[in-house]
Order: structure tokens, then C-alpha cells, then sequence
């Protein structure tokens, strides 16, 4: 390929240009520092200037209120399956609602500290969202825990469920895309792979108070206090990636921030789910009601069409629609990088892959 193709792949993901261009122009010599962000100490000014404009800039991005901590860590979204228990389950028991493949991996890792009650659960087929009158939640429970979009299946929650208990939320793959009321959160996590930065951070929003509960055995480094207390510096943090969600914070900001990307994300997603809904060829894995606007699962209902609905694609710069294996099928992942030519060139080879097979 000699031009940038089209990127849907689900994580990691599509950058936003003109982040990748700044970083280029800064690559060997960033702000007459000298060296590149690469090659800088974690404990160094011109680092810590870094460090705090993509804090402030993800603190004002969300509305992140002062009874909150943004920490950003290393390890994943999957570290955080186990940090979220060690720190919060105090050995008793936590609701989970598994929605999908990554709340169910989980479950399955807080069962090792704490007694793991399922609230809902809506597989193995994954289509829906369950709704608040079929979450089952216990009276004793630390706290509930769910993934706002499941990226694999490609559903996405419509509402924020409501507790009594703090609420623990993955939002790996639609942060940024939305408003959120931060102050209804316990906490959020997310890897940063989606629709931040290259992947390696995880940025973790915590509400202080629940700081300070962890198990005796939990790792220092994993310690949601350690890490306020040590504003996330406790050890080399990943400053690349800091630096990269800086930028992507600044791009987001210039085209009008969360709000405005929500309006994008909708336009987009309605593009290809109206194609969907229309098609002869194509179905849409989700219930209606229950979709994403950033993971798009659908299929021919063949699986040889399929392969070469993925292959064709590719050949014409529309890369990484295979869907994941455990679900199977096409997945067009609409993350905020996305250029909308991108959907339209989408659209476009779709119409055209049905209508030669007929
Ligand atoms: C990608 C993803 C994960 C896994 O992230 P890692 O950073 O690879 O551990 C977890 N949850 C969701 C919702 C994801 O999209």
C-alpha cells in the first residue's frame, strides 16, 4: 500500500492524522528539548509538562470532578480485571453484569478474591444489553461492575444502570466518544488502544474515597492508593503514550470535544446500520436496541462470503473487518479517529460486494 488505508481493526487502532503528523514533526526533537519524548526522564520538567497538560486535558475532556483521581498505569484493561477486585472486593462479594466477552474474563478473575454474584448475563450469543428491571443485585455487593461497549460483540450499554453500590465500569472501547457523568462512577478504567493512544497505558478514573481498601497480597504497583499518593509515578510510567494522548486530547478539543464526537459517532454508526437494515445480504449481530456505535458486528450468513467480503476489502484499503474469533463474522470498528470517507468508502464496497452476488 502506498497510502494510508482505512483502519477498522478493533484495537489497536486508527490515530487521528494530524496527531500522527505533530508527532512526527516531533519525533527527534520535542519543544527544543533536544531528544525526543522517547528518550526523556519520567522525573524530568519538560516531561511533567507532558504528563500534566494530558491529565488536565482528560480532566477537562470529561468533566472529571474533583472527588476523582485520573491515574495512568500500565498492564492493560486486563490487569485492571484483577486490580478492581484486589482493591475493592475486600473478600466479600461484587456484582458482575457479563454482556460480553471481556466482562465475563472479568468475573472470572475476581473469583479469585471475593465471591463473584452475575447480575445478568446475556450470552453465549451476546445480542443484548439487559435492561435495569433484569439486573439482579445483591444488597451486600462492593460494587457493580460492567463494560459499557463490548467490543467483540458489538453492543453498547444506553443507559448507566443504577446502584446502591459504587460502580465499576470498562470503557476500553468508547471513551471519548460520549459525555459521561463521571460523579455516578466508583471507577473507570480503560486501555488505552481504542480511542486514546498507542497502546501500553491504561487510564484508570477513580473516585478517591474508595482508596485505600485493598487486600494485603495486592501488589504495591497495583494499588490504586500507592498510585495517588505517587500521581502515578511510582515507576517509569508509559510516557510515550502520555505524550501521544496529550495530543489526541488537544485534536479532540479542536473539533468541539466529547459532545461533538458523540454527533459524529452517531452519524457514522446510523450510516452503516441503515446499509444493514436494508441489505439483502448482510445482518447485524445486535438487537436493535441494544447496538454499538463504535464495534459494527454483522455477517452474510455464510462463512465463505464472508472470508471474501474480508478479502476484497482488503484489496481496496478497507482493512481489518474480520470479526474476533469467538464471535465470528465482520466487526467495522468506528472508533473517534475514523474519518467519515472511511464509512462511506465502507458503505460504498458493500453495496457493490451484494450487488455482484446476487
Ligand atoms: C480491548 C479491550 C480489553 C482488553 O484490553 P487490553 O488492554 O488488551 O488488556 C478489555 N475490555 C474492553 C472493553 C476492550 O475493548
Amino acid at each position: 500500500m502506498s497510502e494510508r488505508v482505512f483502519n477498522f481493526s478493533a484495537g489497536p487502532s486508527v490515530l487521528p492524522k494530524p496527531v500522527l503528523e505533530k508527532a512526527q514533526r516531533d519525533l527527534l526533537n520535542y519543544n527544543a528539548s533536544g531528544m525526543s519524548v522517547m528518550e526523556m526522564s519520567h522525573r524530568s520538567p519538560v516531561f511533567q509538562e507532558i504528563f500534566d497538560s494530558a491529565k488536565s486535558g482528560l480532566k477537562e475532556a470529561l468533566s472529571v470532578p474533583d472527588t476523582h483521581e485520573i491515574l495512568f498505569l500500565q498492564g492493560g484493561a486486563t490487569l485492571q480485571f484483577a486490580s478492581v477486585p484486589m482493591n475493592l472486593m475486600k473478600s466479600g462479594c461484587a456484582d458482575y453484569a457479563v454482556t460480553g466477552n471481556f466482562s465475563d474474563k472479568a468475573a472470572k478473575e475476581a473469583e479469585k478474591y471475593g465471591t463473584v454474584h452475575i447480575a445478568a448475563s446475556t450470552g453465549p450469543e451476546f445480542r443484548a444489553i439487559p435492561a435495569q428491571k433484569d439486573l439482579s443485585l445483591s444488597p451486600d455487593a462492593e460494587y457493580l461492575y460492567y463494560c459499557a461497549n463490548n467490543t467483540v460483540f458489538g453492543t453498547e450499554w444506553q443507559y448507566v444502570p443504577e446502584t446502591s453500590s459504587p460502580l465499576v465500569c470498562d470503557m476500553s472501547s468508547n471513551i471519548l466518544s460520549k459525555p459521561v457523568d463521571v460523579s455516578r462512577y466508583g471507577l473507570i478504567f480503560a486501555g488505552a488502544q481504542k480511542n486514546m493512544a498507542p497502546a501500553g497505558l491504561t487510564v484508570v478514573i477513580i473516585d478517591k474515597a474508595l482508596a485505600g481498601r485493598e487486600l494485603a497480597i495486592t501488589p504495591k504497583i497495583m494499588s490504586y492508593k500507592v498510585n495517588i499518593d505517587n500521581d502515578s509515578m511510582l515507576n517509569t510510567p508509559p510516557c510515550w503514550c502520555i505524550y501521544m494522548l496529550s495530543l489526541t486530547l488537544e485534536w479532540l478539543k479542536s473539533i468541539g470535544g466529547v459532545k461533538a464526537m458523540q454527533e459524529i459517532k452517531h452519524e457514522r454508526a446510523a450510516k452503516v446500520y441503515d446499509f444493514l437494515d436494508n441489505s439483502s445480504m448482510f445482518t447485524p449481530h445486535a438487537d436493535k436496541t441494544s447496538r454499538s456505535e463504535m464495534n459494527i458486528t454483522f455477517r452474510t450468513g455464510s462463512s465463505e462470503l464472508d472470508a471474501q467480503f474480508v478479502k476484497e476489502a482488503a484489496a481496496r484499503g478497507l482493512i481489518n473487518l474480520k470479526g474476533h474469533k469467538v464471535a465470528g463474522g465482520m466487526r467495522a470498528s468506528l472508533y473517534n479517529a475514523m474519518p467519515m470517507e472511511g464509512v462511506d468508502a465502507l458503505i460504498s464496497f458493500m453495496k457493490e460486494f451484494e450487488l455482484s452476488h446476487v
